[in-house]
């Protein structure tokens, strides 16, 4: 099916808009889930944080982190301060470590640019590195009380669902479309409830699959429901397989402990892993290059990513001498280092034989 327009709300959309947002306004100040980020005198800050967070994250996942983080960066100047370690170690387990970077790099900009306060507005926010729409719609409208709209994934299933609006949501036209509509929710005294309740209803009624329509505060105004076909909406493009990758991690042995690097992939940028490797390598070969030993084999890691799964085959080899560029980590007790989950499942796999497994050179 193709969008029906590319335009705003017309004339039924616009009086529907009215009436979906006061049964949402009312449902959602019954409904609404108690979350710390929610709390009574929240700051600006701790908005901008959770959204964050909450990105491609569960709520039940988050709660932990949020609460860690906040006691350890109350303001955008503790953590502006802070070194970049320690601020991954302080996301290390909730992935997308960009999102880590990206607000520390906005606390920065903050406090160079805003004297250490949340700037207001949508533009002065979409002003700071990493801000997009959403991030920026999120803190204007819930910090500030601003008439901002957004659409995040859950805002995008309510809404296709509601208007009955085909086509790929993240296509330009369809795109368009929702936000627009998304902006017609907004454009009320008490815009950051309003965009609360549209993220709530999809997060707790308007589920991907299965969405609870018989206790759905707007039923009575949603076109999916009607139709009976409500799971038919949003018509996402086909996704892509997840690629299948080859790689080789090395992990340096030295006393009781992993020799671990900082990575220099995207993936996990400057957060300690093994070495590692893109395709299957000579294992003798990649231990020599860092000064490494009797190299052992511990068989094979799968990690899964969005969009790849990765295939690690796993090495130890005995370093006599670290290289200065790395840490030494426990290999006994890797947690509480902030390390990240691939280096977790390889130190796991060298620990689960006994790091004296059949050598295997390559
Ligand atoms: S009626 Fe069903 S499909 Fe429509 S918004 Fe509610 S839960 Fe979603």
């Amino acid at each position: 099916m193709t969008a029906k327009k590319s335009t705003g709300p017309d004339g039924d959309e616009a009086a529907r808009v009215a009436r979906a947002r006061d049964a949402l306004l009312a449902w959602y100040a019954q409904s609404a889930r108690a979350l710390p980020w929610r709390a009574e005198g929240t700051t600006a800050w701790a908005t901008w944080v959770s959204e964050v967070m909450l990105q491609q994250t569960r709520v039940e996942t988050v709660r932990p982190y949020f609460a860690r983080f906040m006691e350890r960066f109350p303001t955008p100047r503790h953590l502006a301060e802070a070194g970049e370690p320690e601020v991954l170690a302080q996301w290390a387990g909730l992935g997308y470590y960009r999102r880590a970077r990206f607000l520390h790099a906005g606390a920065k900009a903050v406090c160079e640019r805003f004297g250490g306060e949340v700037p207001r507005g949508v533009e002065a926010l979409r002003g700071l590195p990493g801000v997009g729409d959403y991030t920026a719609g999120a803190v204007a409208s819930i910090a500030f009380g601003e008439r901002a709209p957004l659409v995040d994934g859950n805002v995008e299933r309510v809404l296709t669902r509601l208007f009955a609006v085909g086509g790929d949501p993240r296509s330009g036209p369809v795109k368009k479309h929702l936000w627009a509509l998304a902006a017609a929710f907004a454009d009320h005294p008490d815009a950051g409830a309003v965009n609360q309740s549209l993220m709530e209803l999809g997060a707790t009624v308007c589920a991907p699959t299965s969405p609870r329509c018989l206790t759905c505060p707007v039923r009575s105004q949603c076109l999916a429901a009607r139709a009976g076909e409500p799971e038919r909406y949003p018509e996402k493009a086909a996704k892509k397989a997840p690629r299948d990758e080859s790689w080789t991690a090395l992990v340096g042995l030295h006393g009781g402990s992993a020799w671990l690097v900082p990575s220099a992939t995207g993936r996990w940028e400057g957060m300690l892993v093994p070495v590692l490797v893109e395709g299957a390598v000579d294992a003798a070969a990649l231990a020599g290059a860092h000064g490494g030993r009797a190299v052992t084999g511990h068989g094979e890691v799968l990690h899964v990513l969005t969009h790849a799964r990765m295939r690690i085959a796993v090495y130890s080899a005995a370093l006599d001498a670290p290289a200065a560029r790395g840490a030494l980590v426990p290999l006994d007790a890797p947690a509480g280092h902030g390390l990240p989950k691939v280096t977790l499942r390889v130190l796991a796999a060298v620990r689960s034989s006994g790091g004296a497994g059949p050598t295997q050179r390559r």
